[in-house]
């Protein structure tokens, strides 16, 4: 392999490393936007959870405030009953009395429903304010590991953009400027090895000659835009 070949075959994989590394920067921040989805939506749970629990205590609030305008209604009535004057009167109020005796009942029945009903939501709500703390304590955990591992992989970055510079020394000036766009366009993978003859990249197939030239340290781009390196002694 001439050194144009190993030169480039280092060049190519500095770049993957610090691509790596670049890849590993970015994981962090996104596994921490992930935790925050989960915990806004584990709020968004218990805040449902809370409303429903209102609505079930104004439910058995207001069954209740029903319950007792009845029982006044019907103490009145009692009242009346001891002063009735007619058999005709006295039917009337008996029945009415019976019917809001029986509208009670019903009511009792409901407030003990609406009561059963609070105490599901409230363990509900409980279980739910659980359940928002232990997504805010996993978002504090991932959010503190990402964080102490980003300084140590900055630094890991910096070295291998330095060892890239490096490694970029012996690019010839007029290569430089299509090799510098590649790197933007395609990061790492600016650089193919061609193996068989084949583009590592693209799968083209090199001419013989175009080969042999590639292996006698000739600088060649492919067709797909890669800086093209020979690795090994085949044809
Ligand atoms: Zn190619």
């Amino acid at each position: 392999m001439t050194a144009t070949n190993q030169g480039l075959k280092t060049l190519h994989e500095v770049h993957q490393r610090l691509q790596a590394v670049q890849e590993d920067l970015t994981r962090g921040p996104r596994q921490i936007q992930s935790k925050k989805i989960a915990v806004d939506r584990k709020k968004t749970e218990l805040e449902a959870f809370r409303q429903s629990l209102k609505q079930a205590r104004m439910t058995a609030d207001s069954k209740n405030l029903q319950l007792k305008t009845n029982e006044n209604k019907i103490n009145d009535l009692k009242t009346k009953l001891n002063a009735v004057g007619s058999n005709r009167e006295y039917e009337i109020l008996t029945g009415q009395i019976a019917a809001d005796t029986m509208a009670n009942s019903v009511l009792e029945d409901e407030i003990l429903e609406a009561l059963t009903k609070i105490d599901q939501v409230q363990i509900e709500v409980k279980q739910s304010e659980a359940d928002v703390a232990a997504a805010e304590a996993d978002l504090a955990k991932v959010t503190a590991e990402v964080s102490a591992r980003e300084a140590g992989l900055q630094q890991q970055a910096a070295v291998l953009q330095a060892e890239v510079a490096k490694a970029e020394a012996f690019l010839p000036n007029d290569i430089v400027p299509q090799y510098r766009r590649a790197v933007q366009a395609f990061g790492a993978d600016a650089l193919a090895s061609v193996q068989n003859r084949f583009c590592s990249h693209c799968n083209l197939q090199l001419t013989s000659q175009r080969m042999l030239e590639l292996k006698g340290g000739k600088w060649m781009f492919c067709s797909c835009g890669r800086l093209m390196y020979a690795v090994a002694d085949d044809n």
